[in-house]
């Protein structure tokens, strides 16, 4: 599994699903699934973005509430947070993108590139592992079998949630009047993914 590197607290919000576009001054060909990883040094500017505080303060409130403070994401760092994918790269001009995520080039950052980021899921961390400035880099096996487990099970639990298996269960349970047996079997169907049997 590829990887990018990317300094808290601008990996923390990416994790989250808040920002969907990451800004280099390179372009990248690689599309495709691509690992969070969070660099080892946390971004004090990040901390102080307006973006990032309305994100994680909440609009309006995030004018009277401090900067955000990297002893509180020491959970993160050197570890893989989350899981996207990179579905495209364009270099930045204006109106390209509408999230506010996405910066325009200034004077001493004269060219910027977006990587458009989608279908991101935050994950169990993995880790510690060392970062790499390539986008992306490959990471090494063993952390990408952890990575793709805790992958699966976020996105396992995410269905669950969001009324896949566990509201049908339910839905079978609350039924009037089945025998606990039928019930069960139900269930079992259900889980075996047959004929739900309504
Ligand atoms: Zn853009």
């Amino acid at each position: 599994m590829k990887a990018i590197t990317v300094r808290a607290p601008w990996c923390i919000a990416i994790a989250a699903g808040a920002k969907p576009v990451e800004n280099r001054t390179r372009p990248t060909s690689y599309r495709g699934p691509v690992a969070i990883h969070a660099a080892a040094s946390w971004a004090i500017q990040g901390g102080d973005d307006p973006r990032v505080r309305a994100w994680w303060w909440g609009d309006p409130a995030w004018r009277h509430r401090p900067s955000l403070e990297s002893g509180d994401f020491a959970y993160a760092f050197r570890r893989v947070i989350a899981v996207t994918n990179l579905n495209g790269c364009h270099q930045a001009e204006p109106g390209c993108c509408t999230t506010p995520w996405a910066d325009q080039p200034t004077a001493a950052v004269p060219i910027v590139w977006h990587l458009e980021l989608a279908d991101t899921v935050r994950i169990d961390p993995v880790g510690p592992l060392r970062g790499q400035l390539a986008v992306p880099w490959r990471l090494p096996v063993e952390a990408a079998a952890a990575v793709t487990a805790n992958y699966g099970l976020a996105t396992a639990v995410a269905s669950l949630g969001q009324g896949g298996l566990l509201s049908k269960v339910r839905a079978a349970f609350e039924e009037v009047d089945p025998a606990p047996g039928e019930l069960v079997e139900r269930s079992r169907r259900l889980v075996v993914g047959g004929d739900a049997g309504a």
